[in-house]
């Protein structure tokens, strides 16, 4: 028999051991740090479990950005199209919403996780919680810490999935890191992805619309466009629309510069129109009425205007609509990392090869968040953690023989 070691039961190190469970003359252990497995994939599924997207496979592979040309081989693997016949295969129906992004028919996570623990139980996996790994000892075993104290155990072959390092509280907190660089394995710096910013907000602003929606508005940061929305936040601005525009933003910050979202607060109207609707005489109206019936400017739109222009702005027609068009909002950090969707940054691709093996330690695989790429929210984070695992599973069966 030989021993594979899987550390981590996330989506990733669930799908490895999908690949490898109940294989002729393997032994298959799963271990993870939690008291149970898929505690992210399961709070992933709390808003509405968003498992994969239906776009085209080309504009799919593009979401990677720079990171397309290393996951594009993985999806050609187990692609959005494999994950949802995978996930059919559960028993659990799938379906494709308004914005193309596929969710789970229940929209949960929790009965595809418990459907898949029971396969995979059935496959012969065995699965150890309360399992930390710790590094390796001196005869390269690996080192867990365990209820009953610390064991070393030998494998054939490790496979690592550890996860990024935001929410740590569900297990994945980064802790790998130190061990994996000072293994001499190449680690870019976990950073967070998908991520709110702060904003120094005036005290009047905050205090009135904290926790207020800015909807129906572009949003732009360099070559990046995107429609949508997000929320005010008492120390900066978080949701949707901003964890979209999060990795050139976040990177922004990292060279040294200052970063700005720039919103364009009336999608529906042109800078032109705009400018003649608001040159209209005001006479006695407030600015705020102006704007609201000149502009559909009001509320947290209003007030960001408020906030952000300078009075000479304010008080010039022309100013004020290349403003709405076109207003900064100038972010001064990332949210911290553990308050982040994902994590950007991990094990760099160019130390492993295609199945994903650690070439400077031949039997060692890793896969899933833990490596280093990026992807926004809709699906592409859970897809690229399960083609991952799926092809570091294959891998390490290939490379046992
Ligand atoms: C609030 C939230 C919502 C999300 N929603 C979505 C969504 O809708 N769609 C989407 O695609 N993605 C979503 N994600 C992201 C997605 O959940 C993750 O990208 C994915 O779970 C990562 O999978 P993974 O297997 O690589 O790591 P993880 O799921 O993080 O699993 C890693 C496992 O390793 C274990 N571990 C870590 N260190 C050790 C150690 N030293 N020893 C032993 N075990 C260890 C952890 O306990 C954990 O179980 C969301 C994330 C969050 C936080």
């Amino acid at each position: 028999m030989r021993r594979v070691a899987i550390v981590g039961g996330g989506p990733a190190g669930l799908m490895a051991a999908e690949r490898l469970a109940g294989q002729p003359g393997l032994q298959v252990d799963l271990y993870d740090a939690m008291p149970s497995p898929g505690r992210k994939f399961l709070i992933a599924g709390v808003g509405g479990m968003n498992i994969t997207h239906a776009e085209a496979l080309p504009a799919f592979i593009a979401r990677y950005g720079a990171r397309a040309a290393q996951i594009a081989p993985l999806l050609d693997v187990f692609g959005p199209a494999a994950l949802r016949e995978w996930i059919h295969g559960l028993g659990i129906e799938t379906f494709v919403g308004s914005s193309g992004r596929v969710f789970p028919k229940e929209m949960k996570a929790a009965p595809l996780l418990r459907a898949w623990l029971h396969r995979l139980r059935g496959q012969g996996l065995r699965l150890h919680v309360r399992h930390r790994w710790l590094g390796w000892n001196a005869a390269g075993e690996l080192r867990l810490a365990t209820p009953e104290g610390e064991i070393a155990l030998a494998a054939d072959a490790t496979l690592l999935a550890l996860g990024g390092g935001s929410w740590a509280k569900l297990g994945s907190d980064g802790a790998w890191v130190p061990l994996l660089s000072a293994a001499g394995i190449p680690v870019a710096p976990l950073q967070p992805a998908n991520c709110g910013f702060d904003v120094d907000w005036s005290t009047h602003f905050r205090e009135r619309f904290a926790g207020a929606p800015l909807k129906s508005v572009v949003a732009s940061c360099g070559a990046l466009r995107q429609a949508g929305e997000f929320n005010i936040t008492a120390g900066g601005i978080e949701g949707g629309l901003v964890y979209a525009l999060a990795a050139p933003l976040r990177d922004t910050l990292l060279a040294g510069g200052p970063a700005q979202l720039l919103l364009d607060l009336a999608p529906g109207r042109s800078v032109e129109r705009l400018r003649a609707d608001l040159a209209q005489p005001r006479g006695r109206d407030s600015l705020a009425n102006h704007l609201r019936r000149r502009a559909g400017i009001e509320g947290v739109k209003a007030a960001l205007l408020r906030e952000l222009c300078p009075p000479p702005t304010l008080a010039d027609s022309a100013a004020l609509a290349a403003a709405i068009k076109a207003l900064a909002v100038p972010v001064t950090a990332p949210r911290p990392l553990d308050e982040a969707i994902s994590s950007a940054g991990g094990v760099r691709f160019e130390a492993l090869d295609t199945a994903l093996m650690v070439r400077a330690r031949p039997g060692l695989f890793v896969a899933g968040e833990m490596l280093d790429w990026e992807a926004p929210t809709g699906g592409y984070l859970l897809t690229a953690c399960l083609a991952s695992g799926h092809v570091a599973g294959d891998g390490v069966r290939a490379w046992l023989g």
